[in-house]
């Protein structure tokens, strides 16, 4: 299993990195990303502490840790010279937050994003049929989470993701220990996004993919 968005005490999350490492290689995760809230205030903290230590952790429990950020309510004039500053510190997955029903995210931050050097676009609501056309064309992928409240719009996303030929990820958005499901409910909860037991094992695919796509950058 992988999960591709998780967070630590470089925002909101509870656990610091090598807690998060140990819990989710011993929950049976073989790799995440820790993708930290970050802002043009914080970039610069979170990430290189991030890429200083992912190599070490994963050798020592046995999981791929990639070091990520994920860019949060970035104004979207913004979110391009954010994604460029962010790879250059090292991040290695690039997730931007998206418009979630739950937060009042700026409009026109998925479109932004989508226009932007990332890796995957997390719970992004309502997105429309061109923005999916658009993660398709640029090979985004579009996020179907476990969080309660962001997973409100998941049918929505596997459909239109589906209909434009956009690429899928199932992640957690880890906060907590409690966040990281099991393999059971990491697949019943893209089932019941709709996804077909074959569309849940192309997402599995399209996480393995950037794993290897992160780790060879
Ligand atoms: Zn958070
Ligand atoms: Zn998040």
């Amino acid at each position: 299993m992988i999960d591709l968005h998780t967070h630590t005490v470089f925002s909101d999350g509870e656990l610091i990195p090598v807690e998060l490492a140990r819990r989710a290689a011993v929950a049976g995760y073989r790799a995440i990303a820790i993708t930290d809230h970050g802002d043009f205030s914080n970039f610069d903290l979170i990430i290189p502490r991030l890429v200083r230590v992912a190599a070490e952790l994963g050798d020592a429990w046995g999981i791929t840790i990639l070091p990520g950020i994920e860019l949060t309510h970035i104004p979207p004039a913004m979110i391009a010279a954010a994604a460029g500053e962010v790879r250059a510190l090292g991040a290695r997955i690039v997730v931007c937050h998206g418009e979630t029903l739950t937060e009042p995210v700026a409009p026109g931050t998925n479109r932004a994003a989508l226009a932007a050097d990332i890796d995957i676009l997390s719970h992004p609501g309502l997105i429309t049929a061109e923005e999916a056309a658009l993660a398709a064309q640029r090979g985004i992928c579009l996020e179907i989470t476990t969080r309660k409240g962001h997973s409100l719009t998941n049918g929505h996303v596997a459909r239109t993701a589906l209909a434009a030929g956009a690429c899928m990820v199932v992640n957690n958005d880890a906060h907590g220990p409690g966040d990281l499901v099991s393999p059971e409910m990491f697949r019943k909860i893209a089932l019941g996004a709709g996804l077909t037991e074959e569309q849940f094992e192309q997402c599995r695919r399209n996480s393995e993919e950037l794993v290897k796509k992160a780790l060879s950058s």
